[in-house]
């Protein structure tokens, strides 16, 4: 592909777990991908397994839930790679506890990156896609959106992210630009090693248990996400809008 035709695409969080696979994912479907995470130096990593794939990828690191850095970081991928029409709103911290003992500290540092950020990210985007007359804005909720214990702020954060896209699939619709969210379940990453940990439980013990507990009898993987991503963004999803995909091996969980 030229690079006067290749569709350029932004992954927040894109360093590791789903945000780095889907990053991979959309290069060797032909895009160029900015790789947008707070290690410029690990984004880095991620850009050179897809150069060595044959892929165009960039290294920009950036905190989403800072206005001035999400705009820096916008306006380099234009300089660098072009005009981004693809974005994926994926970066995403956890700070579990329940909610007697949830500080307005860990409110407010979840409700920033998941909602803040995919809302910064996703205005500072949605121009380049207007004026293009085609866009794609994939966000990750969670099926956590739905209630659980111990993650008041991430289900609130997740569910919140679900009418986000809603309303941007109606003010964007018109304009070729889709919105849609995807809510894995459990998926094998960092973030679920995290959880673990805070459970003094082993990964293993966590994975196997929440494997007994979904219909296709497993966990789910960064490519499993990835490839939901990956249909979302493909040129023919454009009559998918403003719905919520939920990934995770059954109807819920
Ligand atoms: P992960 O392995 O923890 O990766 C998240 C990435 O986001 C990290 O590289 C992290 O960087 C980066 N990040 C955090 N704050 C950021 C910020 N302010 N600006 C830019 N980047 C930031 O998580 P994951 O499991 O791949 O999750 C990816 C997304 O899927 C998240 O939105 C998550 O909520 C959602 N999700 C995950 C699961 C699951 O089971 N894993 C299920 C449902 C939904 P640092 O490491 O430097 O903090």
């Amino acid at each position: 592909m030229s690079e006067q035709t290749q569709r350029i695409a932004i992954v927040t969080g894109a360093a590791r777990g789903i945000g780095a696979a889907t990053a991979r994912r959309l290069a060797a479907d032909g895009m160029a991908v900015a790789v947008v995470d707070l290690d410029e130096a690990a984004c880095k990593r991620v850009c050179e397994e897809i150069e060595a794939a044959g892929g165009r990828g960039l290294a920009v690191g950036a905190d989403v839930s800072d206005e001035s850095a999400v705009t820096a970081a916008v306006e380099r991928v234009v300089a660098e790679l072009g005009a981004p029409t693809v974005l994926v709103n994926n970066a995403g911290i956890i700070r579990d506890n329940l909610l007697f003992k949830m500080t307005v500290e860990d409110w407010d540092a979840v409700l920033g990156v998941h909602l803040r950020g995919a809302f910064l990210c996703t205005r500072a985007v949605q121009g380049h896609m207007v004026s293009q007359g085609w866009g794609r804005i994939v966000s990750l909720s969670s099926t956590s959106a739905l209630g659980n214990k111990g993650q008041a702020n991430y289900a609130a954060a997740k569910a919140g992210i679900q009418g986000f896209t809603k309303t941007l699939a109606l003010e964007l619709g018109r304009f070729g630009v889709t919105a849609n969210a995807v809510a894995p379940g459990f998926v094998e990453t960092e973030m679920t090693r995290a959880t673990a940990e805070r459970m003094g439980a082993s990964f293993e013990e966590l994975r196997k248990a929440a494997a007994e507990q979904i219909p296709v009898g497993r966990t789910g993987t960064p490519d499993d996400i990835a490839h939901t991503v990956s249909f979302l963004v493909s040129e023919g999803a454009g009559f998918v809008s403003g719905q919520v995909m939920y990934v995770a091996g059954g109807p819920r969980n």
